[in-house]
C-alpha cells in the first residue's frame, strides 16, 4: 500500500497556529503590542476600529526591520528573540516563537510598514492569506506600522463566532491594560473609531495605575515594596475598604510580564484574612521580578501562565510582604517582622481586633418609613400610591401569562381581590390584613388560608423595585429628585463608556446627566427614593454587574439596570420593620407580575401548608 503520511502545506500550517495564537481581535492586539515593546519603542500608538473586527493598528517608534527581516517575519518560527534552546531558559522578551506574525497574515490581511533607523528608506510589505501580495520600498518613519484588516477574512465560521463590538472591546482593553501597567515608562495612546480612550504619556507606576482606572484609584493604593534574595516585588495593593465584587483590577506581573496565578491569588488573599467582606476580592497591581532561570513561561501557547521553581517561597514572602504594608499604613495591626523567624508565621486576625472594613452598601433608603422625609418615594414604592392603576394595567393578562411560578399564589386568600385596592382600608372589614410579624430581622412571617408563609424581606423588596423601575424604564417616564448642588463623579473611559451606553436608560429610572466628560460625570438629578449618598455606590454596583455578566446578544441594557438598582436599594436582612411596614411588604409584593421569584430568580417566600405543619408533630 501507498504511503499516506504528507507534510502540510504552509499556509494551512500556519492557519492551524493561528487557531492557538489567535482567538478573537485581542489576541493580536497581544501580541503586536508585544512585538513593539521587544523592539525597544518608548511610544506606541493603538488604532481600533468595529472593536477590532475591521482595524487592528499598532504603530511604535522602536528599531525596525530590515528589508530581509522585514520578509522573514512573517514566516513561522522565524524569530530574532532566541538562538538555541538554552535561551529559553532566560527570555527577556515578550515573543520568542516567532508565530504570531505568521499565524496573523494567514487570517487576516496585514500591511506592514517598517524602518531601521540606519536605512534611508523604510520596507511595506502586503500579505494576504499567507502569500506576500505586495512588496516595495517606502518612506515612513523610523519604527514600525502593523495594520491588520479583515480579521478570519477567510475562516467565516471563526468571524461569526466573535462577540458584540462591546464585548470584543473589553477583551482588547483588558489586554491594552495588561501590557500598559507593566510598562509605565512607555507612552500609549488607543484609539476606537477615531475617539480617543486613553493617552497615557511616559509616566511612574502609581501615576500609571491611577490614569488607567481613573482619578478616584489614587487614594486607595497601599504601596508593597519587598526585595530578598529570591524575589522582588514592587506595586500596589489596595485598602481592603476599597476591595470590589469583581476581581477586575488584580494584575500580576513577572518580569514584566502580566500572568494569571491563582496560586499567588490565594497569597493576597491570605494577607487579607480578616479584613475583606464575604464576596469581595482587594485591588492590586503587583510587579513581581525573578530570576529568569527560576521560572518557565513556556507551558501556555498565549503565555499568561508561568511556572515557578519554588512557590511556597514565592506564596509566603508574597503574604509577608502585604501584610506588613497594610499594617504599616495602619490598615491591619502592625506585624512585628524582627521576633518572625519565618515568613509563613501562622498569624490570625480571628481573636484580635482587626479595624473592620468599613465597605457598607447596607444603607439603603427604607420606603416604608412614614415619618421621613422621603414620603415621595413611599408613595411611589407602594401599591398605596395614585399611580397604582397605570401599574397593574401594565401587568394586565398575567394570570394568564403564568407559566407555573404563580402557581402557588392561587391558593393565597388575599391574592385576588386585594391586590387591585388599597389593603389597608380601615373601613372594610372584608379586607382585614392578616397579622404578620418579623422573624430574627429577616423574614416577615404571615398567615395564608392554607397555612403558613414566610418571606424573604431582601428578595421581595429586590422584586418590588426591579418591578418599579422596570416599569418607569419601559414607558419612559420617572419622576426625579433634583439636587440641590449636582454631584461629580470620577469613573475610567471603560466605565464612562458602559455609562453612555446605559444612558438613556438611566434617565428613564430618574437620573439627570448635565455632562459625560472622558473621565467624570455630573449629575443634577437622582430617582425619587435614592439617598445622594448612594449615587456613587449605585452607579459602581451597577457598572460592576454590568462588567460581570458579560453582555452578549440577548443582553437587555433595562433589565440589567433595573436588576442592580433594585439589589443596591432593597432593605438588607438584619434592618426591622415595623407592623406597616411589614404589611406594606407583603401587599406589594403581591401587587408584583411575578411575586415569587426575586429579579435574580431566587424564592421570595416559601409556605408551610397546615398539612405539612400537622405531619411534623
Ligand atoms: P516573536 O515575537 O515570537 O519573535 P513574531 O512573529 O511576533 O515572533 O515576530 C517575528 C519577528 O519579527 C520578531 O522576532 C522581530 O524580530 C520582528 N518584529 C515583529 N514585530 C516587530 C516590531 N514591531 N519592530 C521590530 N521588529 C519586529
Ligand atoms: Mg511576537
Amino acid at each position: 500500500m501507498a504511503d499516506i503520511i504528507q507534510l502540510l502545506p504552509d499556509h494551512v500550517a500556519n492557519q492551524i497556529a493561528a487557531g492557538e495564537v489567535v482567538q478573537r481581535p485581542a489576541s493580536v492586539v497581544k501580541e503586536l503590542l508585544e512585538n513593539a515593546i521587544d523592539a525597544d519603542s518608548n511610544e506606541i500608538k493603538l488604532i481600533i476600529k468595529d472593536a477590532g473586527k475591521t482595524l487592528i493598528q499598532v504603530i511604535d517608534n522602536g528599531k525596525g526591520m530590515s528589508v530581509t527581516d522585514a520578509r522573514l517575519s512573517f514566516e513561522r518560527h522565524a524569530t530574532s528573540k532566541i538562538k538555541n534552546a538554552e535561551d529559553l531558559f532566560q527570555l527577556c522578551t515578550k515573543g520568542f516563537r516567532g508565530e504570531a506574525l505568521a499565524s496573523i497574515a494567514a487570517i487576516a490581511h496585514v500591511e506592514l510598514k517598517t524602518k531601521r533607523a540606519v536605512d534611508e528608506l523604510g520596507t511595506v510589505i502586503k500579505m494576504e492569506g499567507s502569500k506576500v501580495e505586495h512588496q516595495d520600498v517606502v518612506v515612513t518613519p523610523n519604527g514600525t506600522s502593523v495594520a491588520v484588516k479583515n480579521l478570519f477574512f477567510n475562516i467565516p465560521a471563526r468571524r461569526n463566532f466573535l462577540k458584540s463590538d462591546t464585548v470584543e472591546l473589553r477583551h482588547i482593553t483588558d489586554e491594552f491594560h495588561r501590557v500598559a501597567l507593566a510598562h509605565p515608562d512607555i507612552a500609549f495612546v488607543l484609539y476606537h473609531n477615531g475617539g480617543e480612550l486613553f493617552n497615557l504619556p511616559n509616566e511612574n507606576y502609581r501615576q500609571r495605575i491611577v490614569h488607567v482606572f481613573g482619578a478616584k484609584t489614587n487614594e486607595k493604593l497601599v504601596p508593597v515594596n519587598e526585595e530578598t534574595e529570591v524575589l522582588k516585588i514592587e506595586g500596589f495593593v489596595g485598602k481592603p475598604e476599597f476591595s470590589k465584587k469583581t476581581r477586575s483590577e488584580q494584575f500580576f506581573f513577572v518580569n514584566n510580564r502580566f500572568i494569571k496565578s491563582p496560586y499567588l491569588n490565594h497569597a493576597v488573599n491570605a494577607a487579607y484574612e480578616g479584613l475583606l467582606k464575604e464576596g469581595y476580592h482587594p485591588s492590586y497591581f503587583l510587579n513581581l521580578t525573578v530570576d529568569t532561570k527560576t521560572i518557565d513561561i513556556n507551558i501556555h501557547p498565549t503565555k499568561t501562565e508561568i511556572k515557578f521553581d519554588d512557590e511556597h517561597t514565592l506564596y509566603a514572602i508574597l503574604r509577608s510582604a502585604i501584610k506588613h504594608s497594610l499594617g504599616q499604613f495602619n490598615i491591619a495591626p502592625v506585624l512585628d517582622f524582627e521576633h518572625q523567624e519565618q515568613f509563613n508565621t501562622p498569624y490570625s486576625y480571628k481573636n484580635k481586633e482587626a479595624s473592620a472594613p468599613s465597605i457598607d452598601v447596607d444603607r439603603g433608603y427604607n420606603p416604608f418609613k412614614e415619618e421621613t422625609s422621603q414620603k415621595g418615594a413611599i408613595q411611589r414604592t407602594s401599591i398605596r400610591s395614585n399611580k397604582t392603576n397605570n401599574w397593574e394595567s401594565l401587568y394586565v393578562g398575567l394570570e394568564s401569562k403564568s407559566n407555573g411560578h404563580n402557581e402557588p399564589l392561587k391558593e393565597f386568600s388575599f391574592e385576588s381581590d386585594q391586590v387591585s385596592t388599597s389593603l389597608f382600608d380601615d373601613t372594610d372589614s372584608d379586607n382585614f390584613q392578616k397579622p404578620t410579624f418579623q422573624l430574627h430581622n429577616k423574614y416577615i412571617v404571615s398567615t395564608i388560608k392554607s397555612g403558613m408563609l414566610v418571606i424573604d424581606q431582601n428578595r421581595a423588596h429586590q422584586r418590588i423595585l426591579y418591578e418599579n423601575f422596570l416599569k418607569h424604564i419601559t414607558i419612559k417616564e420617572a419622576t426625579s429628585q433634583q439636587l440641590l448642588f449636582p454631584i461629580n463623579l470620577d469613573f475610567t473611559p471603560n466605565e464612562i463608556a458602559i455609562i453612555k451606553q446605559l444612558k438613556s436608560d438611566l434617565e428613564h429610572t430618574g437620573f439627570v446627566f448635565t455632562h459625560i466628560e472622558s473621565v467624570s460625570v455630573t449629575i443634577s438629578g437622582v430617582p425619587i427614593g435614592v439617598p445622594e449618598s448612594e449615587v456613587s455606590i449605585l452607579l459602581e454596583q451597577l457598572i460592576n454587574d454590568i462588567e460581570n455578566e458579560v453582555p452578549d446578544t440577548n443582553f437587555s441594557a433595562a433589565d440589567l439596570l433595573a436588576k442592580s438598582l433594585a439589589k443596591t436599594l432593597a432593605i438588607k436582612n438584619g434592618q426591622s420593620l415595623n407592623r406597616t411596614e411589614q404589611e406594606h411588604m407583603v401587599n406589594s409584593l403581591f401587587a408584583c407580575k411575578e411575586p415569587n421569584l426575586s429579579p435574580t430568580n431566587r424564592p421570595t417566600f416559601i409556605t408551610w401548608s397546615v398539612d405539612e405543619i400537622e405531619k411534623k408533630f
